[in-house]
C-alpha cells in the first residue's frame, strides 16, 4: 500500500493525466481515484486489504488509432503504456509500447465512451486484468529501463519484459515482450488479439443488425456469440422489391420426356416462398403462362427478400419446391415450357 510520501508522489505523477482531461465532459475518473484515501481510513482497513496484490489492466482503446493500454499499479498510480499492436504471447514478438502519463488506480475499472473531441475520444473496453508482481527490484528496473514482472490475468500470464529503447520520440519508447515460459505461445495461438476474428464478429454483428433477426450477444474471452430469434416460426415474407432481382439460372433438361421444358434453378441458399405473405395468393400456379421479368417467387436469406423473376416467357409446368421450404444453390424451383 502507498504511504504518505508515495501518495504525494502519485499526485504529482497524475498532474499530466488531469491536465489532459475535462472531467465535466468525460466519464473517466478524476485524478483522486483510489489514491486519495486518508491515512485514518487506511489504518482501519483489514490486514488482507493492506497486503493486497498489485493490479494490472489492459484496456482496448478504439481512439483515432486502435491501441491497447497496458497499465501496472505502482506506488499509488497506474504506470501506462500504449501498445499499438497489442500484446503477443510469442516471445519472438517485440511490441512497441509508448510510455504515456500515469493514470489513477480507479481507471482500471473504466470502460465506456470518451466523447469525440476529448483527449483519447473513442470506446474503451477492459480487455484483460488481474494481478502482477515484480521479479526483482522494480524501482531499480524502472530507473534502468528494463522491467521484469509476472502477470496473472485472464489472457496474459507468466513472465514479461518491458525494455526502454533508445528510439527517439516525444515519449519514451519501450518494447513489450513475453518471456519463454509455460504461458508463451507461437503461431496462431500467440495471437491473443486475433484481429481476423474481430473482423468476422463485426461482420456478423452487421449482418444480424441489418436483418432484424432478433437479439445478438457477443461476449469476449471466452468468446460466446448467441443469436436469438424473436420468432422461431418461419418468417413471413415481406414484399420488398429489389432492383432486378436474382438472375435465374437456366438448368439442363434432365427429363427427356419433357424435352422442351427448362428448369429454373435457385441462385442462392435460402427459403422459398410462393406468395408475398401468407395471406396473399401465390405469384404463379402450375399451368400459368408467365412473361419475361415476371416474379415467380421470393427467396429469403438472412431476412433479405429477393424477388425471383423469370427470364423466359412460357408455361409453368411444375413447381418443384413446397412453400416455405429451404432451397440450395442450383436447386430446381420451376419447370417451364418456353413459348
Ligand atoms: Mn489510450
Amino acid at each position: 500500500m502507498p504511504d504518505a510520501g508515495q501518495r504525494a508522489r502519485g499526485k504529482v505523477r497524475l498532474k499530466r493525466y488531469a491536465q489532459k482531461r475535462d472531467f465535466g465532459k468525460t466519464a473517466e475518473p478524476g485524478p483522486g481515484g483510489e489514491t486519495g484515501q486518508s491515512g485514518k481510513t487506511r489504518a482501519r482497513r483489514p490486514a488482507a486489504a493492506r497486503t493486497r496484490q498489485l493490479i494490472f489492466v489492459v484496456q482496448k482503446h478504439a481512439a483515432r488509432r486502435l491501441h491497447w493500454d497496458f497499465r501496472l499499479e505502482w506506488n499509488g498510480t497506474l504506470r501506462s503504456w500504449a501498445v499499438p499492436k497489442g500484446p503477443s504471447l510469442d516471445p519472438a514478438d517485440k511490441r512497441l509500447a509508448v510510455e504515456v502519463e500515469d493514470h489513477p488506480i480507479s481507471y482500471a475499472k473504466f470502460a465506456g465512451d470518451i466523447p469525440k473531441g476529448q483527449y483519447g475520444g473513442g470506446h474503451v473496453d477492459i480487455w484483460d486484468n488481474g494481478t502482477w508482481e515484480p521479479v526483482g527490484d522494480f524501482a531499480k528496473q524502472l530507473a534502468k529501463g528494463h522491467l521484469e514482472f509476472l502477470l496473472r490475468g485472464r489472457k496474459l500470464n507468466g513472465r514479461w519484459h518491458l525494455v526502454r529503447t533508445r528510439m527517439q520520440g516525444k515519449q519514451p519508447q519501450w518494447l513489450l515482450m513475453k518471456s519463454n515460459d509455460d504461458a508463451a505461445r507461437t503461431g496462431a495461438d500467440a495471437d491473443v488479439i486475433d484481429a481476423g476474428q474481430s473482423a468476422r464478429i463485426r461482420e456478423l454483428v452487421r449482418l444480424v443488425e441489418g436483418s432484424d433477426v432478433g437479439e445478438l450477444t457477443v461476449e469476449d474471452g471466452p468468446l460466446r456469440i448467441t443469436v436469438r430469434k424473436q420468432d422461431e416460426r418461419p418468417p413471413a415474407p415481406i414484399f420488398m422489391p429489389t432492383a432486378g432481382g436474382p438472375a435465374p439460372v437456366n438448368g439442363e433438361t434432365h427429363e427427356p420426356e419433357v424435352s422442351s421444358s427448362i428448369r429454373l434453378e435457385s441462385p442462392m441458399v435460402g427459403t422459398f416462398y410462393r406468395s408475398p405473405s401468407p395471406a396473399q395468393p401465390a405469384f404463379v400456379a402450375e399451368g400459368d403462362r408467365v412473361e419475361v421479368g415476371q416474379t415467380l417467387c421470393i427467396l429469403e436469406a438472412m431476412k433479405l427478400f429477393n424477388e425471383y423473376k423469370s427470364d423466359h416467357a412460357g408455361i409453368i409446368r411444375r413447381i418443384l419446391v413446397e412453400n416455405a421450404q429451404p432451397v440450395e444453390y442450383g436447386q430446381p424451383l420451376f419447370e417451364l415450357e418456353p413459348v
